[in-house]
């Protein structure tokens, strides 16, 4: 059947009569490739169906999330059953000491770990738990990196804010964003630099370990160790922003794959098993700052959500049980790149292929991709032409350069070989 988007046209110009843009997160809205958002109808293990009746191969996963592929059984049914008990209580559950037991047991390095209701929150919190704790204002950040929507974090940001041509964005004071200083990712004699010249006055370093921002970028070697010396030497503290990495790349996210220790860390999409969750953790020290035993305030109505929890334990036990699923995404990943590859370069066009774990992204540069001044570099062209070729031949890619694609575990090799292929038609005509 030929891809159609009749049914999603009608019900975007619907939504947009009511929603801003028609879309409740701006990437959704296909600004950065053209051309008409795919409107869901529902979605099963690798697959998302959409309102025109099309089955499609999922290589976004609600943006990381959906580890062990769309509408997981025994997640499901964790839902189901928690919610015939009730959809919130606003009091302490049990599942709650459950999910944090988990985790804590699942990642190296953290004792204690608050649960709030998205990345965002998780990263905003986080950065007022290092200011409380070190007494200083200001923070470094790095360009292309993205840490969600509060505020300090609109500063030369990635993601959909940069494919929106509004990385710093309107609304955010200059009183902020003066205390958010910007490095370029992977350039730790800049990050030295900084240090040197706003003596003990940085309470900390935010960072993606791997980044998922700006395509997926990989820390060179001894960067993200040259940022843990650095914070040490200058009684700083470390963030790794651990929302896409968290339980994806291993059971203790990057922290475990790279061996270097952050100080504090934060959580989201798979933590959440597919419902709105994130958290943030450390060691009890640090941990202790959090109101109600320290200073530091932070809350949420919602927070610790019966039917989120009950997803996020369903989701870690089973990648707790099952280790053996990293390895397995790394390989199809490894898969897929190795495909692409392969097309590609027999086409003779300019292209990169970064990959990490089950993070990977195609950047139509000949330039090594380290940063996002090279990322940027990329040929949005070509990218929009490679992104409306696959959707019409089944693949769905995110819908901006300055995203990773997530692999998913129910995505088969037998689906894998239909996206090399995919590729291989799509460029054919290029
Ligand atoms: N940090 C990172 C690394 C992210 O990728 C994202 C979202 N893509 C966020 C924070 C913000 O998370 P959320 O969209 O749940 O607020």
């Amino acid at each position: 059947m030929p891809f159609t988007y009749q049914r999603s046209s009608a019900l975007f110009d619907e939504a947009k009569k009511y929603i801003p843009g028609g879309v409740n997160s701006p990437v959704r809205a296909f600004n950065a490739v053209g051309g008409n958002p795919v409107f869901v109808e529902r979605a099963k293990g690798a697959y998302l169906y959409t309102e025109d009746g099309s089955k499609i191969i999922d290589y976004i996963a609600s943006w990381g999330p959906m580890i062990l592929g769309h509408a997981f059984e025994t997640v499901v049914e964790a839902v189901k059953k928690a919610a015939e008990k009730g959809t919130s209580y606003g009091m302490p559950t049990e599942l709650e000491t459950q999910i944090a037991k988990l985790a804590v047991s699942m990642c190296p390095n953290i004792d204690q770990i608050r649960m709030v209701n998205s990345g965002t929150e998780a990263c905003m919190s986080a950065v007022r738990l290092a200011r409380g704790f070190t007494g200083r204002d200001k923070i470094i950040k790095f360009a292309g990196c993205y840490h969600g929507h509060s505020d300090s974090f609109l500063i030369q940001a990635g993601s959909g804010a940069v494919t929106f041509g509004s990385p710093n964005s309107p609304g955010v004071t200059k009183g902020t964003a003066q205390d958010t200083i910007l490095a370029d990712y992977n350039n730790l004699d800049q990050v030295a630099e900084i240090f040197k010249n706003n003596p003990e006055q940085i309470a900390c370093i935010i960072i993606e370990p791997i980044a998922g921002n700006m395509g997926c970028i990989v820390p060179k070697e001894g960067f993200l160790e040259g940022l843990r010396k650095l914070c040490d030497e200058n009684g700083a503290l470390l963030v790794f922003d651990e929302v896409m990495t968290g339980f994806r790349l291993a059971s203790g996210g990057a922290q475990e794959v790279t061996g270097v220790n952050a100080d504090i860390v934060t959580y989201g999409k798979v933590i959440g098993g597919g419902l709105p969750v994130g958290a943030f953790a450390a060691r009890k020290e640090i941990m202790n700052y959090l109101a109600p035993t320290g200073p530091v305030y932070q809350a949420g109505t919602l927070s610790g959500n019966p039917l989120a929890m009950s997803a996020g334990i369903a989701m870690l036990s089973h990648l707790n049980n099952h280790p053996e699923i990293f390895d397995r995404l790394a390989e199809k990943t490894k898969r897929l790149h190795e495909g692409i590859d392969s097309v590609l370069s027999q086409k003779g066009i300019d292209y990169t292929i970064n990959r990490y774990g089950s993070m990977i992204s195609v950047h139509f540069t000949d330039e090594p991709v380290v940063d996002f001044d090279s990322a940027a570099k990329g040929n949005n062209e070509w990218f929009k032409k490679y992104f409306h070729g696959l959707l019409e031949q089944g693949i769905y890619l995110p819908p901006s350069a300055f995203e990773s694609y997530f692999l998913n575990d129910a995505l088969s090799n037998e689906d894998i070989g239909i996206t090399i292929d995919a590729v291989e038609k799509v460029v054919k005509s290029w």
